[in-house]
């Protein structure tokens, strides 16, 4: 339980009125998706504070009963937002890092996970993807279209590579309209964010010097990654568990746009296109842990006759999709009801498109519309801004 003694102090620091499960006043919405679903104190930020204090005491024991529990968090990252009570002590994790600490030290004493997350794990090792896919297919693509003296660099994502390749192709088009040359990763791995959602981050610091290593062999100066669990592990996990740092800068896909459409480098016409209402759902990863709630909203501005409306819990206080945390492969139904949730939501905004900018959501989404019967268009923002992108 060495880790778990690292955050002794800060364990101990909850005082469970549970801000950490609802939101702003005066609505007071519900935030955390297994304290929404299950009620209990236990399955919220703060009740797995508890569960980690009770590990540590030895007042509970490891068991795969436990790792249930904390498996329920799809790591939205809503307590750490909110909570700012827990992290004041050194060295002031907040509370959803320290529920993946806790996670992580189950796996360390040997607590099996379910066998669809350790076919995941089985995936990654072998293939460097989460889909058992052969990586050559992804090599393939990489050949050839890559130009390797550009100055910025994609890193595509294995969901956006190898399951859905919408949101790449989307993105060519409109770097290649913009005149931008890019060159890709020769051999990118996956970058390990499902394996740090299931707790084995022993397996990560080899994934990450063999991405980085990739990264700088392409030269660039300007990295683009098209899903935020990506740009995540990237800047703030790779760091802490390698030596090795990355010369080049990141830019989430539509935060580069917007710079290009600021200064005139990318242009959109929508004169042949009928006005259009939309509800942008802002990913976990995006808003919370990597704090952009602005740019695909600001790139709207560039696009006349698109009507953005608001679901009610929006920007930094968005709802899971409910893929998150491996919930999607752990428990199927739980993950399902969360999106469902989510997606009612959508439906009282009244538009008729369901934008997002992270694969995850856009794939649990397509899913969750199968059951609901109703017709409406879900897209990553990089696809709908293609659309309109001037020739
Ligand atoms: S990260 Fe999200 S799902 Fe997990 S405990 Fe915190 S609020 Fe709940
Ligand atoms: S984790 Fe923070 S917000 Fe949640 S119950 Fe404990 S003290 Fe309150």
């Amino acid at each position: 339980m060495e880790k778990l003694r690292e955050i002794e102090k800060e364990l101990a620091m909850c005082i469970k009125e549970k801000k950490c499960t609802y939101g702003g006043w005066p609505d007071n919405l519900p935030m955390c998706p297994p304290y929404n679903k299950f009620g209990y104190f236990t399955y919220c930020g703060g009740g797995m504070l508890y569960l980690g204090r009770a590990l540590l005491l030895d007042l509970i024991e490891p068991s795969p009963e436990v790792l249930k529990v904390l498996s329920t968090c799809t790591t939205c990252g809503y307590c750490g937002d909110t909570c700012k009570l827990v992290s004041v002590t050194p060295p002031h994790f907040q509370v959803h890092e320290m529920i993946s600490i806790i996670r992580a030290e189950m796996i360390e004493q040997g607590i099996d996970v379910t066998d669809g997350e350790k076919r995941i794990l089985d995936f990654i090792k072998e293939e460097k993807n989460p889909f058992g896919i052969s990586n050559d297919k992804r090599l393939q693509a990489h050949r050839t279209i890559s130009n390797p003296k550009a100055k910025v660099a994609i890193y595509i994502g294995c969901f956006n590579t190898l399951k859905r390749r919408n949101t790449f192709d989307a993105c060519i088009k409109i770097l290649e309209k913009s005149q931008v040359d890019f060159s890709l990763l020769v051999d990118e791995w996956c970058c390990g964010a499902p394996l740090l959602d299931m707790g084995y981050r022993k397996e990560i610091p080899e994934i990450a010097e063999h991405n980085i290593k990739e990264i700088e062999k392409t030269g660039a100066e300007k990295i683009i990654f098209l899903c935020p669990h990506c740009l995540n592990i990237f800047s703030s996990f790779y760091p802490q568990i390698t030596n090795t740092k990355i010369s080049a800068e990141f830019s989430y896909v539509t935060q580069f746009f917007l710079d290009l459409a600021r200064k005139n480098l990318l242009k959109f016409s929508n004169s042949d296109k009928p006005n259009k209402k939309i509800a942008f759902h802002d990913p976990c990863y995006l808003s919370r842990y990597i704090g952009d709630v602005e740019s695909f909203r600001e790139l709207l501005k560039y696009i006349p006759s698109v009507e953005l409306v608001e679901m009610r819990r929006n920007r930094s206080e968005t709802y899971c999709c409910g893929a998150g945390g491996g919930v999607k492969i752990s428990d199927p139904n739980y993950s399902e009801w969360i999106g469902m949730d989510r997606m009612r939501e959508f439906i009282n905004t009244g538009a008729n498109e369901l934008i997002t900018s992270c694969p995850h959501c856009t794939n649990h989404f397509l899913d969750v519309k199968k059951k609901i019967g109703k017709d409406f268009i879900i897209a990553d923002s990089t696809e709908f801004v293609s659309n309109y992108v001037m020739v």
